[in-house]
């Protein structure tokens, strides 16, 4: 981690180490607390290099504090945070904002509303003979080139954002933070602006830090994804990871639908009201976190009077069908477009979703069956934390 001398380390970060314009950034055992109320509680956190962080957590969880932090605009209580493996925050004295190269973009693009496109994209360079070809390159690569001249409210919510970046990249920060961007735009403008946005920072090989609560915003933008509560992170991994393989029942819940069923223990039998768990051929998928079956089939043992252990499934894992025979009924259905999500009640009045495409039209009261998808996995659940997965057998 960061361990030189603090006052050896700070310095001024006038360029990345290894030129590229991005650096790395790493926030190790940070707190910050305002009165009683810890805001960042031992935050331990690195991006590598020209990549997307997604910064993930509920409204409170201190996501805005943790890059006013790396910003500047905060001081630690405790710990430190390096940018390009130097220190540029420690509770022994901080470099000023204005040296770190950090460029931010908030909900509010707070573009001056009495400046033109092309003069709020210059606001922060200095008038020398690069600032208007840098002004030209950063609007080129917000594509806002040929509305350079209007004013910010002659501009759609989207445009005014995009302004709002192409401001905070002029200057080449070497790190870029962004704190929920899109979060006042229309649901297809953002979803627009968001792919956008990372081509945009991939082209120009800045680290950044994307803060939102829209889980599927973090999914798609983040090349890592990290999942706040509390003042600290809960979890960080590639998307894939953090959504399949949620380490507790937080971050579960926190990033998609999810439903939570008991697991029962009988003789050798592990089973739930979806079927038998069948451990024995469990190497684990892609994103596997498959614990030895026997490691979690002991505590399976304890788990049971109290419902310690519980299975794992996301609607777009099960899928439910017309039986006769079937122990399910559906007892609800959400219309979404392109898909049903139903819910399926269980003989002991416990609910399942289920999603599935809207060509599977079937009445609320229906008897239906359910089974596991191809190529999907129950993850295993002991005392709220990831234990292990299986398959249905
Ligand atoms: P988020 O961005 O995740 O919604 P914030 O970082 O804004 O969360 O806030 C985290 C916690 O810290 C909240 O409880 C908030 O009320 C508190 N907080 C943030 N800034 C201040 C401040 N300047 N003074 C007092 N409390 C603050
Ligand atoms: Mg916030």
């Amino acid at each position: 981690m960061i361990n030189a001398p603090v006052t050896d380390r700070i310095s001024s970060a006038t360029a990345s180490p290894d030129g590229s314009g991005a650096a790395s950034l790493e926030c190790a055992g940070v707190v910050k607390r305002f009165g009683d109320v810890a805001a960042v509680d031992g935050l331990d956190l690195a991006v590598g290099s020209g990549k997307i962080l997604a910064l993930l957590g509920p409204s409170g969880c201190g996501k805005t504090t943790a890059l006013r932090l790396v910003a500047g605009f905060e001081q630690p209580d405790m710990g430190e945070i390096a940018v390009g493996g130097r220190v540029v925050s420690s509770p022994a004295g901080s470099l000023p904002p204005e040296k770190r190269r950090i460029g931010m973009v908030f909900q509010e693009g707070a573009l001056f509303p009495h400046l033109t496109v092309e003069q709020n994209v210059g606001y922060g360079l200095r008038k020398d003979d690069d600032r208007s070809r840098r002004v030209g390159e950063a609007l080129e690569l917000v594509g806002l080139a040929e509305l350079r001249r209007r004013m910010p409210h002659e501009l759609s919510g989207g445009q005014q954002q995009r302004v709002a970046l192409g401001r905070a990249l002029a200057p080449r920060p070497d790190i870029l933070l962004l704190d929920e961007p899109f979060s006042n735009l229309d649901a297809n403008l953002r979803e627009q602006l968001q792919r956008d946005v990372v081509a945009i920072l991939h082209g120009s090989r800045v680290t950044a830090v994307f803060v939102t609560h829209d889980q599927r915003a973090a999914l798609s933008v983040g090349d890592e994804v990290a999942v706040m509560n509390r003042g600290r992170l809960e979890q960080t991994g590639d998307p894939a990871t953090v959504f399949h393989s949620p380490q507790s029942r937080f971050v579960a819940q926190f990033i998609g639908a999810v439903d939570f069923l008991p697991v029962h223990v009988e003789g050798e039998g592990i089973t739930t009201e979806l079927g038998v768990l069948d451990w024995s051929g469990g190497a684990g998928d892609r994103h596997g976190c498959v614990a030895e079956a026997p490691a979690w089939a002991d505590t399976a043992a304890d788990g049971l009077s109290d419902g310690r252990l519980e299975m794992m499934v996301r609607p777009d894992c099960i899928e439910c069908y017309p039986d006769d025979g079937g122990r399910g009924v559906i007892a609800g259905r959400e219309f979404q477009g392109a898909f049903y999500l139903y819910r399926v009640r269980l003989p002991s009045g416990r609910e399942v979703r289920c999603l599935l495409s809207h060509t599977a039209e079937y009445p609320v009261g229906e008897v239906v069956s359910l089974r596991m998808r191809e190529g999907h996995q129950a993850r295993l659940f002991v005392n709220g934390r990831l234990a292990g997965a299986a398959r249905l057998g």
